[in-house]
């Protein structure tokens, strides 16, 4: 059997008419840039995660620098995010001149260990970003009442976790100001790059928009010195075809999770934590651990199961930021995690006999020796 790591073909083949129609739509209008369908998707996806606004940027990463820019943050501050997360995280910060200063995660959400945070905390720091990891929501309550306490500024990094819920609050609407991406692979995807940004502060709102538009709050009168990142109208309309299958997407991860987590019990994989009803996890990934992480990943793609790790490297120990200069072994849970993590497959569609097939190939796994 071959199973691949994702695929969209069960999502996109039964919805392939609608999306026809939304690209002939546009198509029809003839007008590609700030026009109705992405001001429809941003009122529709602010309801759905019942923010007072949404705005349209051209990716998740455009959407983390310019809420930090709306912010004013830039060169001389710091900005705490895990030491576990995607780079675009740390580039955002960097890109407005500021620091990003890294948290430990727990080993078993991978989400920042909000018990670490305060220790980090230092005259210059001016926000937190909360990554919501894998679709995991992070511990919100704790972050916001540390920024309160220290008058920092959460922001949420919501690119891997659309729809997921914290005390039943959808993520998007639990801190200042929230950066999603439409990335293709994302569980709310587009056709090609995409990102929002969710807020219930006009102003962040208005800064983000302009700043977005060559910094422009009208048409050639520019107040700030802005970049160009907008959500197009063809993205847009797929994003609209898609959002209100989303919770549907999203539950049927939430099914083959469960059987992962009930039915995986291979001594050798450590399986992630279980979520309480306070923590709706929408599983952009299953990431599982094991301490022969290579092996597993081998016998698995020579089964024919498709695998990726994220990540393999830690921040810290990328070139690209050498110049933080924190040694290897200084942030041992994420190393931990960049040697012995790896996703396995996880898509909407995959059905119960491939779920089956994955498990049995996982309980079945043993250090081998070729
Ligand atoms: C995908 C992702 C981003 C960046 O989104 P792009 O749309 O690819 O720029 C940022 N943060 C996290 C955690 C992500 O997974």
């Amino acid at each position: 059997m071959k199973i691949p790591f994702a695929s969209f073909e069960p999502m996109h083949n039964e919805i392939r008419a609608e999306l026809d129609e939304a690209y002939n739509r546009v198509m029809d209008k003839s007008y590609f840039i700030q026009g109705e369908e992405c001001n429809k998707f941003e009122e529709e996806f602010a309801a759905y995660c019942n923010t007072k606004y949404c705005v349209g940027v051209a990716t998740g990463l455009d959407a983390i620098y310019l809420i930090l820019r709306a912010m004013e943050i830039g060169v001389g501050d710091e900005v705490i995010i895990p030491s576990n997360t995607f780079i675009a995280t740390a580039l955002a910060v960097s890109y407005t001149g500021a620091i990003p200063v890294l948290v430990e995660p727990e080993i078993d959400t991978y989400n920042i260990d909000v018990t670490r945070i305060e220790e980090k905390i230092t005259a210059n720091t001016k926000a937190v970003i909360a990554v919501h990891l894998q679709g995991r929501p992070a511990d919100m309550d704790a972050i916001n009442i540390i920024a309160k306490k220290y008058g920092l500024k959460v922001i949420e990094d919501a690119a891997q976790a659309h729809g997921a819920r914290y005390k039943g609050k959808l993520v998007g609407a639990l801190s200042d100001a929230a950066a999603f991406s439409f990335y293709p692979g994302k569980n709310l995807g587009a056709l090609g790059d995409g990102g929002g940004v969710t807020t219930s502060n006009k102003e962040i709102a208005e800064k983000v928009r302009a700043l977005g538009n060559y910094g422009s709050d009208y048409k050639y009168h520019h107040i700030y010195k802005g970049t160009n990142s907008r959500l197009d109208e063809m993205q847009a309309a797929f994003l609209r075809v898609k959002l209100p299958h989303l919770e549907k997407w999203n539950d049927e991860r939430r099914k083959i999770a469960k059987r992962y987590l009930t039915e995986i019990t291979n001594p050798l994989i450590k399986l992630p934590a279980t979520t309480t009803e306070d923590y709706e996890h929408i599983y952009h990934v299953f990431a599982v651990r094991c301490s022969m992480r290579d092996e597993l990943e081998r016998y698995l793609n020579e089964n024919g199961i498709g695998t990726v790790k994220h990540y393999p490297i830690p921040i810290h120990m990328q070139k690209a930021y050498e110049s933080l200069e924190i040694l290897e072994g200084t942030l041992p849970i994420a190393e931990e995690i960049s040697r012995t993590i790896l996703s396995i497959p996880m898509y909407y569609g995959m059905n119960d006999e491939e779920v089956s097939y994955v498990i049995n190939k996982i309980n079945s796994f043993y250090y081998y020796r070729r």
